[in-house]
């Protein structure tokens, strides 16, 4: 079972006294994080000599159960390294048509890396559809094509709702991903949401697959980061792709100090997030005007679509924040909530209130 330590203290209140549901990323610095902030033994990373970035570094690696790993400014860094790392240019990098690779983080693989994004449609859990992943796995001995360098999965699935991927789907992509020659890449950004849904250690995933990318700083709260790990010889090149990109920090241990205090206290916890996440979606759901697959509510992401007449999501977005509440659009009329630590139950509660005050205007 999962052991990643003590629970977290209750969480601070958010310090613009509204109810910020946009994203698990607004998440402040628990008191423990900040005390160990202050009290890190740093030194130069880009030399290797921050004592505080290698714990940081050793115990992510050990956590996923890779060789090594590496700490990132952040998440979209992580990917597009791994990405640069499993790939020359020219390559094909397979992901989801809904994956945060492809449409959140700038198309910086073929913008820096010249790869080629080849889309496989991603079902609503989160999956990739499986006769399109066929087809987009082998590398023909043609020369019209461009050879497949990665393959990746995301877990959870952010536009997908925060979708949970089984153990048993990753080890099923990653046999089809090696009978091809190519390594699985895991955008986990959230995959310790993933494991405390799954209730197994996070290991259970990522053991599927060859490199995994984490985020410290959404609901793990850490303030900047991300980590990549994977085979100890993919982490040296990462290293020289990271330099590359400017994410070679110095005394970067004041952050990793609070990564420490992240991965050691605040995996519990994120039980909580997903206990409110569903508070939050069953009393949406029951208000008329509003859209919602509670089978997608898996973890602490509440994707709902705005069904009221002659009220854009940007109206409706516009009245909430009046009421106190933020939320984001996720395109179309889709609105995404995200718990965290900085939101309590009585917060779910109000934001309930708030968004049946709005639709009932
Ligand atoms: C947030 C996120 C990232 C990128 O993380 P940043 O730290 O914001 O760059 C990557 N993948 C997924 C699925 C995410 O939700």
């Amino acid at each position: 079972m999962t052991n990643y330590g003590e629970r977290a203290a209750q969480p601070q209140p958010a310090s613009s006294g509204l109810i910020d549901l946009r994203s698990d990323t607004v998440t402040l610095p628990s008191p423990a994080m900040r005390e160990a902030m202050l009290r890190a033994e740093l030194g130069d990373d880009v030399f290797g000599d921050d004592p505080t970035v290698n714990r940081l570094e050793a115990l992510a690696a050990e956590t996923v159960g890779k060789e090594a790993a590496m700490l990132v400014p952040s998440g979209t860094m992580g990917n597009l390294v791994a990405l640069l790392s499993h790939c020359g240019r020219g390559q094909r990098v397979i992901c989801g048509n809904e994956s945060h690779i492809y449409v959140y983080e700038g198309g910086g693989a073929s913008a820096l890396g010249g790869l080629v994004y080849h889309t496989v449609p991603n079902l609503p859990d989160g999956s990739l559809e499986a006769q399109a992943l066929a087809a987009a796995l082998p590398t023909l001995d043609d020369p019209h094509q461009a050879p497949a360098g990665v393959c990746c999965l995301e877990n959870t699935h952010n536009r997908c709702g925060g979708v949970v991927l089984s153990p048993d789907y990753m080890a099923a992509v990653h046999a089809q991903a090696q009978a091809a020659g190519l390594p699985l890449h895991l955008d986990g950004a959230r995959v310790f949401n993933a494991a405390v849904a799954l209730g197994v250690h996070v290991r259970e995933l990522t053991r599927h697959v060859d490199t995994v990318q984490f985020c410290l700083s959404k609901g793990l709260s850490a303030p900047v980061g991300s980590i990549l790990a994977g085979p100890a010889p993919f982490i040296q090149t990462a290293r020289r792709f990271r330099k590359m990109l400017g994410g070679g920090m110095r005394q970067a241990g004041v952050l990793a100090a609070a990564g420490i205090v992240a991965l050691s206290e605040m995996v519990e916890r994120l039980a909580d997030d997903h206990a409110n996440a569903r508070t939050l979606a069953e009393g949406l759901a029951a208000l008329p005007g509003i859209r919602l697959d509670m089978n997608r509510v898996q973890t602490d992401i509440v994707i709902f679509e705005l069904a009221a007449e002659g009220l854009t999501p940007a109206q409706f977005l516009a009245a909430l924040r009046e009421a106190g509440v933020l939320m984001v659009g996720m395109g179309g009329q889709r609105v995404r909530a995200v718990t965290h630590y900085g939101i309590s139950a009585g917060d779910v509660q109000a934001a309930v209130q708030a968004v049946a005050a709005v639709l009932g205007r």
